[in-house]
């Protein structure tokens, strides 16, 4: 069994028993302990964290690792790998635990904008999991479930547009929906974090407050834009985030 878990291509974080003598030394992360010491060494212990806790210790995690300064040393090397710090009673099969570690991961990307995109890809990747890997939308011969009684052939991609005559909007399809295998090119988040009524009333929806990276670093305004910049490509919402 591996004893370690990525963080990224930096660091890792040893998966140790709560019985281990280095890991009982090293005492939880508190700010003044970690200046004092000069060195960024943490032990997460899942089974003494609530879940409810795990925003409020990221952000910590953050707002220290934001004040480090280059005569603070990160992690400690062990066998040509740098350890951040120890997971006790780690389980890779349970969701919030992976969850708490994709913060941390998220925490040590170098720049703002690595960050992002990092949380970005793996909160698309979640959703997509979700969508197709469960096919909650179930598509047969390209009628979605929510639509299976309408003309649409491409569920809910599809949006109002203006036109200078004629009716004053039309209905038409999104302009990144590549038509030969109904996949979208834009990588929108907003649009899937969307589920329509037809889902909801199955229970079916993806809050912000739910998903742990998303709700743990944004603030208010960028989750907003971030629910409602549907068919918006990826890179125009990265601007969007970057700049708010
Ligand atoms: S969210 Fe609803 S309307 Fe959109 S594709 Fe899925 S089932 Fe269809
Ligand atoms: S941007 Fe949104 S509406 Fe357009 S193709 Fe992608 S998912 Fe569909």
């Amino acid at each position: 069994m591996e004893d370690f878990v990525n963080i990224n291509t930096d660091y890792i974080m040893k998966i140790v028993h709560s019985q281990n003598p280095l890991a009982k030394k090293c005492a939880d992360f508190g700010m003044i302990d970690i200046i004092k010491k000069k060195r960024f060494f943490i032990k997460i212990d899942f089974q003494e964290l609530n879940k409810k806790q795990y925003k409020k210790i990221l952000r910590k995690l953050l707002f220290i690792k934001s004040i480090l300064n280059n005569k603070t040393e990160i992690g400690i090397d062990e066998n040509g790998k740098r350890i951040l710090g120890y997971l006790i009673n780690y389980d890779k099969n349970n969701n919030d635990h992976r969850e708490f570690i994709d913060g941390i991961s998220a925490i040590f990307y170098p720049t703002r904008y690595e960050r992002y995109n990092y949380i970005y890809d793996t909160v698309c990747d979640y959703l997509d999991n979700n969508f197709y890997g469960k096919k909650l939308c179930d598509f047969q011969n390209n009628k979605c479930v929510g639509k299976r009684n309408t003309s649409s052939n491409v569920g809910c991609c599809r949006h109002f547009k203006t036109k200078i005559l004629g009716p004053l909007s039309q209905l038409v399809v999104c302009e990144h929906l590549n038509m030969e295998n109904y996949t979208c090119e834009a990588k929108c988040i907003s649009c899937k974090l969307f589920t329509c009524d037809y889902l909801e009333k199955k229970g079916i929806k993806f809050k912000m407050k739910d998903i742990l990276l998303l709700n743990t670093f944004f603030n208010p305004l960028q989750k907003y834009f971030i629910k409602y910049m549907v068919f918006t490509p990826k890179e125009k919402i990265m601007k969007i985030l970057m700049w708010l």
